[in-house]
Order: C-alpha cells, then sequence, then structure tokens
C-alpha cells in the first residue's frame, strides 16, 4: 500500500523543465529499486497523453499500462523543486510524486493528497518548506473531519448483548473505513462510559484510519453492568476531531434530551440531533463505474468540467462504499473517493438543475469520462436494484430446510430453542438483608440444578466442566463483593451481574485463550443465576431428546452435551467448522448447521426431523415421513449395533481383502475408548490438542509422559503421531504468531514448527524418548514440498542417532495438492503417507473448509480430489509404501468402497466410527470397489459420484 514517508523525499531538486525533472524522478525510482530503466520512457509517454499536473504545485508522473511490467515493487518518490518546473500551459510544479505502481495503487496516493489539495496556498507553501518533515506535513493537510452520516447509525440492531453490540457499532466504522479490522476486539477491552438516559460512550484511538463516530441502539431491552443501555456511541477517535460533537452532546444531555436518541426511529433524526450529515432529500441516479483503473486524475478532471456546467450543488457517493458524498464539482475531492472499477456511483443534484445534469452526468460516466471502457459483466452493471429483504417468519409447518450436513444419523424430536433472553431488573434492592436472602436461595437453586447435570452426565469433560461452574458459585471472592455491594443497597440482580461482568472481563484482559474460555464460563453461571433471580424461566429442557435449535455453536458447547438427552443439533449460523463437527460427530450426535436465521423463530417444541446425513430438516414432518425416517433411524440403529458386536473383528472384504480401520484421538485419554471401540493402532494423534490443553508449552518430559500414555494403552498396536500442527488460524495462545489476511494459505503446520526447530525438536525427542520398542510412525502436516520433508526427516534421522529407536516410519500428510503431485517423488523417501482429506479437499477446490455458505461443497468425494488420492496411491503402491485416509471422509459411509477400491491400506476415524466403516468393508469386494473406483474417477462432480455409489 503506498503511503507518505520523508525516506521518500528529496528536497531542493533543481530542473530545467519537464523533460529534465522526469529524467530526475526516473533516475530516483531507478537507484531506489522500484523500476527498471525503461520506465522513463513510460513516465513521458504518459505525459504526452495528458499532463498529470494536479493543481496547487503538484504533478504525479506515473507509467502507462504498457510500462507497468516495468515495476518491481509499488512505491512513491518525492522530488521538491523550490525553483518550479514548467509542466506546461503555464502550469508550475514544485513537487512532484513519482509513482510506480502495476495497477491503480496510486489512487490510494490520491486520496492521501486530497486532503492537503483542498487547502489554499499549498503550491507556495511547497516551494518554501525547508524539510522533508515539514513538506510531508503539508501533504497531510487539515485535520479530518469527524465522518458521521447515516450509514454509520444502526437503530435496532439484533444483539443479545453488549458485546454484540459493540461488535455492530465496530462493523459500522469499519464499513466506512475509520478502522481496520481488530478494532471490535480493541474496543471489548475499553471501559465502556455511562452517560445516563440509556447512553454508553467507547472510544479508543488504536486502530484508527480516520476519525469517526457510529451509534447503535439494540433491538431489544438492554442492561449494562446493571443500568439500563438504549444506545452506545462507539467513537474511533483522531486528534480532536469529535470535539465539538461531544460538546453538543453534552448539551444535550444537560438539557434532559438524551432520551431522543436512544428512542430514535429514524437515522435522520439522530443526525438532527448530533449535527451530522444530513441525508439531501434530492433527485438521484446511480450508475457503475466501467473505468479499467477507476475514478483516477483523468476521467475525474472530465467529471468535474461537466458538473461545473451546472448550476446548485451536485455530490457523489459510492453506495455501499466508505465514506460519504462529496461535491462533483471539485476534482480533488472526486479523487478522494478512490471510486474503482464495478463500484456504483449516486449523483444527487439540487432540484433546480437536476433534470439536466444528472442524466448528463450518467451518459458521461456510461460513456467512459474520455476513455474507452470495458462494459462491466451483467451482475455488477444493474442499477438501482435495491431489494428489500422480507420479515423473517419462522419455517412453515412440512417446510423442508437445506442446510450443511455436519454429523451424520437421523434426529427426530422436539425443537429446543437456545436463545440469550433480555433481562429486566431494578438496579436497587428492598433491603440488604431480603436481597441477600433472594440471592442465597437463587444460587442454592441453580447449585442444585448444576448438581443434576453433574450426576446425569456421564462424560468425564462435560462433569468437569460443571464441577468447575460449581466452584465459581462458590468462589468466596464473588460472593464477597457482591455482598458489599448489596450493602450499598443494590439489588441481588444488579450486584450479582456487576461482579460477574467485571471478573468475565478481567480473566479476558489476561489474553490467554485458556482464560478467556473461563469468562465464558463465568457469563454462562451468571445468566443462569440472574434468570432465577428475574424469574425469567429458562426453556425447560423438554423431557424426551431434544433437537437443540442455536444461532452457532462452538466445539466448547458441543462438548458440553449430554448425548442421552441432546438427540439433534441445528444451528442458523456457521459452517462445518472442521472442530465443532468433528466434536459433535465423536459424541454420535446428528448436527446442521448453517440453516438459515428463521430457525431460531421456530416455536419451542416444534417436532423436528432433522437427517446429519443429507444435510436436511423437516420441519413438523407429515406422518409418512416421519414413519419413513423413523424406519431409516432403525435400520441405522440395528446396522450399527451389529456393526458393535463385530467391532473387535478386522475388516476384511468379501474377498478377503483387509483394510486397517484405526482411530483419530487428540489426547492420551481417547487411547481407551478408541481401542474398546475396535481399533488396531491410531491413524492420527492430532498432537495440537495435547499443547492446546496447556497453558504454556509443554515441556519435552510432559509430552514424553503423554506420548507413553498412548502407547501403553495400544498394547502394542501401532501409533501414528502427528507432529504439532497450528499457526495460521489454529494459533497457540501462548506463541504470538503475526496475523495474516489468508492464514489457511499462510505459516502453518510444517511451515511454523520449521521456522521453530527447538519447539519441534523437542517434541520429536520426546516422541523418539516414549517409543522403546513399540511401532511409532511420526508423520509431518502440511508438507507442499520435497525440501520441507528433507528438512522434517534429516532433524528426526539426527536426534535418532541420540535416541535409537527401533520400529520407527516417517511419513507425511497429504494434505496440498503439490504434495499429492508430488508423490511420485516422494513415495521413494517415506516410509507412508496420510491423506488429510479436509484440507486436500479445501485446497483442492480452493472452498474455505469453515465458510458458512461454501462448505457443505467442499466435499471429500468431488472426482479432482480422488484423482489426486489415485495419484498418491499409485505412487505409493509402486515403491512399496502404505498409504492411510485420516480426514473425515473415511467416515464417510459412502466414500469407504471408493477409498478403498483406489487402493487405500489404511482408514482413521474416530473411535465412534470404527464399527461401522468395518461393518461398511464387510458389504463389498475388493473388485466391486476397484470398479466403482474407477468409474468416479471418471465423473465430473461429487453429487454424480454419490449417486454411483448409492445406486449400488
Ligand atoms: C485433514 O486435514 O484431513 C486432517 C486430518 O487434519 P486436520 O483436520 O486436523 O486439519
Ligand atoms: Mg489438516
Amino acid at each position: 500500500m503506498l503511503e507518505l514517508t520523508v525516506e521518500q523525499i528529496s528536497m531542493g531538486q533543481v530542473a530545467v523543465d519537464k523533460s529534465a525533472a522526469l529524467q530526475l524522478l526516473a533516475e530516483k525510482l531507478v537507484a531506489d529499486g522500484l523500476v527498471a530503466e525503461g520506465y522513463l520512457s513510460g513516465l513521458q509517454a504518459r505525459e504526452a497523453q495528458g499532463s498529470t499536473f494536479l493543481g496547487q504545485g503538484i504533478a504525479i508522473p506515473h507509467g502507462t499500462p504498457e510500462t507497468r511490467d516495468q515495476v518491481f515493487a509499488t512505491g512513491v518518490r518525492l522530488l521538491q523543486f523550490p525553483h518550479g518546473v514548467d509542466w506546461g500551459d503555464g502550469q508550475i510544479v514544485y513537487l512532484a510524486i513519482g509513482i510506480a505502481a502495476k495497477s491503480d495503487e496510486h489512487l490510494r496516493l490520491l486520496q492521501l493528497l486530497t486532503r492537503a489539495l483542498g487547502e489554499t496556498d499549498l503550491g507556495q507553501a511547497l516551494c518554501r518548506a525547508t524539510s522533508a518533515e515539514a513538506l510531508l506535513k503539508l501533504l497531510q493537510g487539515a485535520p479530518q473531519e469527524l465522518a458521521l452520516d447515516a450509514q454509520m447509525i444502526g437503530l435496532g440492531v439484533s444483539a443479545d448483548d453488549f458485546e454484540e453490540l459493540v461488535w455492530r457499532g465496530a462493523r459500522l466504522l469499519r464499513q466506512a473505513d475509520c478502522v481496520s479490522n481488530g478494532f471490535a476486539a480493541v474496543l471489548q477491552q475499553v471501559d465502556a462510559l455511562p452517560l445516563g438516559d440509556g447512553l454508553w460512550w467507547l472510544h479508543s484511538e488504536q486502530t484508527v484510519k480516520r476519525p469517526g463516530l457510529a451509534f447503535v441502539t439494540p433491538d431489544k431491552p438492554m442492561r449494562y453492568l446493571g443500568q439500563p443501555l438504549s444506545g452506545l456511541f462507539c467513537l474511533a477517535s483522531l486528534g480532536e476531531a469529535h470535539q465539538a460533537l461531544l460538546e453538543r452532546l453534552c448539551a444535550l444531555l444537560i438539557e434532559g434530551r438524551g432520551q431522543e436518541l436512544g428512542r430514535a426511529t429514524s437515522s435522520r433524526a439522530v443526525l438532527e440531533v448530533l449535527g451530522g450529515e444530513l441525508p439531501v432529500d434530492w433527485p438521484s441516479a446511480r450508475i457503475a463505474l466501467a473505468n479499467a483503473h477507476g475514478l483516477h486524475a483523468r476521467p475525474a478532471k472530465v467529471l468535474a468540467q461537466l458538473a461545473k456546467q451546472f448550476d446548485g450543488e451536485i455530490r457523489v457517493r459510492i453506495v455501499d462504499g466508505q465514506g460519504g458524498a462529496v461535491s462533483v464539482k471539485s476534482l480533488s475531492k472526486l479523487l478522494s473517493l478512490g471510486a474503482r472499477r464495478g463500484q456504483v456511483l449516486e449523483f444527487v443534484a439540487e432540484p433546480g438543475s437536476a433534470d439536466d445534469a444528472l442524466p448528463a452526468l450518467l451518459a458521461a460516466v456510461q460513456a467512459g469520462l474520455g476513455e474507452e471502457v470495458e462494459p462491466l459483466p451483467a451482475v455488477s452493471a444493474r442499477l438501482d436494484v435495491v431489494e428489500s429483504e422480507p420479515p423473517l417468519r419462522a419455517p412453515a409447518s412440512g417446510s423442508l430446510i437445506q442446510a450443511i450436513a455436519a454429523a451424520p444419523g437421523i434426529a427426530i424430536g422436539p425443537a429446543h430453542i437456545q436463545v440469550l433472553q433480555p433481562f429486566d431488573y431494578p438496579l436497587r434492592g428492598e433491603s440488604t438483608s431480603a436481597e441477600r436472602e433472594r440471592l442465597s436461595a437463587a444460587l442454592r437453586d441453580v447449585r442444585g440444578d448444576i448438581q443434576g447435570l453433574i450426576e446425569r452426565s456421564k462424560s468425564k469433560a462435560i462433569r468437569e466442566i460443571f464441577i468447575t461452574h460449581q466452584e465459581m458459585l462458590d468462589d468466596p471472592e464473588l460472593t464477597d463483593e457482591v455482598d458489599t455491594r448489596l450493602k450499598q443497597g443494590e439489588s441481588a440482580q444488579a450486584a450479582w451481574m456487576s461482579v460477574i461482568e467485571a471478573a468475565a472481563r478481567q480473566q479476558e484482559s489476561l489474553q490467554d485463550a485458556l482464560l478467556a474460555e473461563r469468562a465464558a464460563d463465568l457469563r454462562d453461571i451468571g445468566r443462569r443465576v440472574l434468570a432465577q433471580l428475574c424469574g425469567v424461566q429458562t426453556p425447560q429442557e423438554p423431557d424426551e431428546p431434544y433437537i437443540l435449535v442455536m444461532d452457532e455453536v462452538g466445539p466448547s458447547d458441543v462438548a458440553r452435551l449430554d448425548p442421552a438427552r441432546v438427540a439433534g443439533i441445528l444451528t442458523a449460523r456457521g459452517g462445518a467448522t472442521a472442530h465443532s463437527a468433528i466434536v459433535a460427530r465423536a459424541l454420535g450426535i446428528p448436527a446442521l448447521v448453517g440453516a438459515g436465521p428463521a430457525v431460531l423463530l421456530l416455536a419451542s417444541g416444534t417436532p423436528l426431523l432433522l437427517d446429519g446425513q443429507r444435510g436436511r430438516l423437516h420441519v413438523d414432518a407429515d406422518a409418512a415421513t416421519l414413519q419413513r425416517a423413523t424406519q431409516e433411524r432403525d435400520t441405522r440403529e440395528q446396522r450399527l449395533q451389529a456393526a458393535a458386536a463385530q467391532r473387535h473383528e478386522p475388516a476384511l472384504t468379501r474377498d478377503g481383502h483387509g483394510v486397517e480401520v484405526f482411530a483419530n484421538i487428540g489426547e492420551s485419554a481417547g487411547v481407551a475408548a478408541a481401542v474398546e471401540q475396535g481399533a488396531e493402532g491410531i491413524g492420527l494423534l492430532r498432537t495440537e490438542l495435547i499443547f492446546m490443553a496447556h497453558s504454556q508449552a509443554p515441556d519435552e518430559a510432559t509430552q514424553e509422559a503423554e506420548y507413553r500414555r498412548v502407547l501403553d494403552g495400544l498394547g502394542g498396536r501401532p501409533l501414528v503421531v502427528r507432529t504439532l500442527d497450528v499457526g495460521g488460524d489454529k494459533p497457540l495462545p501462548y506463541w504470538p504468531i503475526a496475523k495474516e489476511e489468508n492464514p489457511f494459505l499462510g505459516v502453518r503446520g510444517i511451515r511454523l514448527t520449521l521456522q521453530r526447530p527447538q519447539i519441534m525438536e523437542a517434541q520429536l525427542r520426546a516422541l523418539l524418548r516414549s517409543a522403546d520398542s513399540r511401532p511409532l510412525r511420526i508423520m509431518f502436516p502440511m508438507v507442499g514440498s520435497v525440501d520441507e520433508w528433507r528438512a522434517a526427516r534429516d532433524m528426526t534421522e539426527r536426534l535418532r542417532l541420540e535416541i535409537p529407536v527401533a520400529d520407527l516410519q516417517l511419513g507425511i500428510m497429504i494434505e496440498v495438492p503439490s504434495a499429492a503431485l508430488l508423490a511420485p517423488v516422494l513415495a521413494k523417501e517415506v516410509d507412508f503417507f496420510s491423506v488429510g482429506t479436509n484440507d486436500l479437499t479445501q485446497y483442492t477446490l480452493a472452498i474455505d473448509r469453515g465458510h458458512p455458505t461454501l462448505s457443505a461443497l467442499a466435499d471429500g468425494l468431488h472426482p479432482a480430489v480422488l484423482q489426486l488420492i489415485d495419484i498418491t496411491v499409485r505412487a505409493a503402491h509402486a515403491h512399496g509404501k502404505w498409504v492411510g485416509v485420516c480426514g473425515e471422509l473415511a467416515a464417510d459411509p459412502l466414500a469407504v468402497p471408493v477409498l478403498v477400491g483406489l487402493g487405500v491400506d489404511e482408514l482413521s476415524v474416530s473411535a465412534r466410527s470404527i464399527p461401522e466403516v468395518k461393518a461398511r468393508v464387510r458389504e463389498f469386494s475388493l473388485s466391486e470397489a476397484r470398479s466403482l473406483a474407477q468409474q468416479a474417477l471418471a465423473l465430473g462432480s461429487p453429487a454424480q459420484v454419490r449417486a454411483l455409489v448409492e445406486a449400488v
């Protein structure tokens, strides 16, 4: 990105004419490595097409599209000519800004300069400047105005709590380009200031790009820190820009008119009160900009000149863009829009001239503003298409909704909707003793409820979560603080919630993912007690197994569920984010995600039928559909029972070909259950889960003990361990990793650990030490090149000289298409491959595996993924090596015959899926599977592959 800095400025330059100035500039750009020698001809050619004089003594020479390939790096160099250079037509340049840019980055520079261009006498000031610092200051121009317009007001936004409302406000600022991405997180750390009348104020300077104010009101009554909340100001603060507004706001509050803001029903009303930029009621017209390089200087000049021919004011803004409308008659303001090809411009003109001006402006933009333009593709060129969204309604009885299949199985039961309820309560209590009494009764009830959950829960991990909740309820630090507040006259609800919220915030401020989870636990019990105090019935869990309906579900939410009570999970949002889906599958709970917000409007108790295999939800299905589904569920149940009875038998195809079925686990505790389910080994130990369970990196001894426990539990069966696979979207809280634009394409897996050899060596040592003479297989994640494999192998072999291991194999995961395509080379060196279909599918199909709407398309049965597996298996077998599949595809009943037919030797799945996968292998012969696989390879889509297998 182009930014202006003092290092780019050369003061006191002399040039006799424009050509000499261009020569100097080109020399500078070449000397600094930004462009090749030939760029000078580009600068000259561009000036021949039209002067780059911008106004106010500034010119911005740059190359032509033909000389773009001579640009090595984007950048600018500024030459000050105190004596001036004649740029033609009597225009004198005191500052030439030479731009080396491959595309339209210079629009950003023009945006930066436009504030300065609005100043009078800038040219003379640039000529007189005596230092680079002074010159830069001049270019940075006048202090920025506070951005506040209709787009920054959100009234009645959907928000369940304060955090969500803050996020909404921050988002408006982000959309207006006032702040960078992390601003919401910044605001969450700041103490909110109550202004009175239900209004709250939050501000920060961090990550602010330009000053702006957003105002949001919640769609339902809300309280925060025990006080009502009817409106929230989020200020992106920079300098003094907000001073005038703050003064106006104070005056308003003193006059007792603050409530007008919280109750406002139109953004115009808010802007009138605050003095923001009012939207005008003038005639308007829209058109999409088709110019290849956006609204850069030349077309902008044409547009401004045309606008000047009409009387009255004419403004333009970018629809859905950042910032407000600007005058079309001002070249610098037009440039400040930074409009790009494809963006829709909206012109508004004073009523007196609109009839003439608007058609003329549209026609000029349509004609390209003096440039040849390629028409836009049909969709983005559509004008004035404003579709109002129909109001949301709960899905009607009998409707069928297609969602994303996240965990297989059929679930039938009443809907149990879990959306956070608003609470309303007084701030002051009756008397200390009465409030104390109410609070202890509520605590007692909640404790009793939690005890019930502990007793009912079969999972140790879930029990532990609830035991922690009980400990929190009894924490004397919390109860003492609450008591102090009760003595000051607060109500039990207000005192309890203030203390819980403060404690939760303190936890979060520790910037530790595990402690942040404790904050969520604190809020969880906080709300339980508050609901009890307010007499709000949290919807009673139905007696029969139910379908839990939530907005979104995280892995820890799923982990807390009791499979005996929750028949199925349905979420409005979210993709099949690998981990929550993996946990749901591990618990054997059928799940659908991303069904859309309307499902949250279902009445509790609505009968639902959820098909986690096909991704379908039936609402209040008719009797025949229910009967078919019940039959299918029962058949599946019987099949699973029969499979369970044979879980310890080997998986042999009908013609006697053996397929090894292993388990995927993430902690040593999982090994016993895996063996119990019939695992013939562990095919994937996700060691990052062990690292994540510690608040700091586990040392070598801790790791060794953990790996030893797994090998002990396996009783001589093989263990395939994956070295640490973190980074990118899976950072470890205790390892700061630079934020990346595209974490899935960034420093993750082996790329990260090779950059941190001490950590990798410690893990490898711990693994080698734990092995003794037992079968240990180590594999490296995300390998994409032969060099990465060799570096990892060499490190392991070096350590092996120190710590000898009798039965060791080294392999790689095939998760990146490049690794699959290089399999013929890699197969000569590795001992085995294990195909990680979750990532291999994501990278082959270019679909984020957790994408909220696309992840359903990330189907590992895509023939392109199958082709890569085929290449891998062929290469491995040609060199006598084995291939496993440890991604989720291995557990998909439709995929099993295809994978076996492709020659995969081992399938590694969650422990719960082992009996079913083994049973599936026994259903076909190897020759049938081979023919199926060959047919699948010739198909064009995953749907065709699924139809093929289903038809057999
Ligand atoms: C995979 O990518 O298929 C895999 C098994 O690794 P993970 O799901 O842990 O990324
Ligand atoms: Mg992976």
